[in-house]
């Protein structure tokens, strides 16, 4: 990798997204996406759980609302697939030899360039499962012989987050986010509002949008 390629979206053909959450392509992915369908990239998004464990959403059936909503969501990005399993939400951690399993198994079929993942360190947000998703993600990613782009948060977003909403999210000084991208959060939004049970006023996402403006910022690991 040049110094200059170290700071560009790597141009892959296709690329496939791993989350634990339907919305985290969107809430905190979309941005992202959206720019790698732009460049002509393939996207297939596998979510590990239906998120049926979220506290938004008075549904009887949350898992089936939410799986409808990744659908559309995913449209609206110009996702080529989506992939949802169902793992329980808030147990990934506990499966962590299942779920590498089953990001394997989707890898060899669809045979992606690289991986779209959240941060490592503690999955940007804090929760378990993102991390326990990304952990996976980059074990298969090694393996597998990938590469894999990591998006994550500027320390003085995650900074300003915790401290007005009390969060645990990870932010990384700018000279560890080598990429940094101008995004047009038009489709994004669109597939946020697909996920009409998670949206809700209030929610962190919308602050963490406004601090983020039109950047998202990312690394890439190489596979060694
Ligand atoms: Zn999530």
């Amino acid at each position: 990798m040049t110094a200059e390629s170290a700071h560009r979206l790597p141009e892959w053909g296709s690329a496939l997204v791993v989350v634990a959450h339907p919305d985290d392509e969107s809430f905190g992915l979309g941005g992202v996406l959206d720019t790698l369908v732009r460049s002509g990239t393939q996207v297939h998004v596998l979510c590990l759980t239906a998120g049926e464990a979220s506290t938004h959403g008075s549904s009887p059936d949350l898992a089936q609302v939410r799986a409808a909503e990744l659908d559309l969501a995913a449209a609206a990005l110009g996702v080529r697939s989506t992939r949802l399993l169902h793992h329980p939400d808030g147990g990934l951690d506990e499966r962590p030899r299942e779920i590498e399993a089953d990001v394997a198994a989707v890898v060899r079929e669809l045979r992606p360039e690289g991986l779209v993942v959240f941060g490592a360190g503690n999955g940007v947000t804090g929760h378990p499962d993102h991390e326990a998703a990304t952990q996976a993600a980059l074990r298969v990613a090694a393996s597998e012989g990938l590469p894999a782009l990591e998006w994550c948060l500027p320390e003085e977003v995650a900074a300003m987050l915790n401290e007005e909403y009390g969060a645990a999210f990870a932010g990384f000084p700018a000279v560890d986010l080598p990429i940094v991208l101008t995004v047009d959060r038009g489709r994004q939004r669109t597939a946020v509002a697909a996920h009409a049970s998670q949206a809700v006023p209030g929610s962190v996402l919308w602050r963490r949008l406004d601090l983020l403006g039109d950047h998202e910022y990312l690394r890439l690991s190489l596979p060694l």
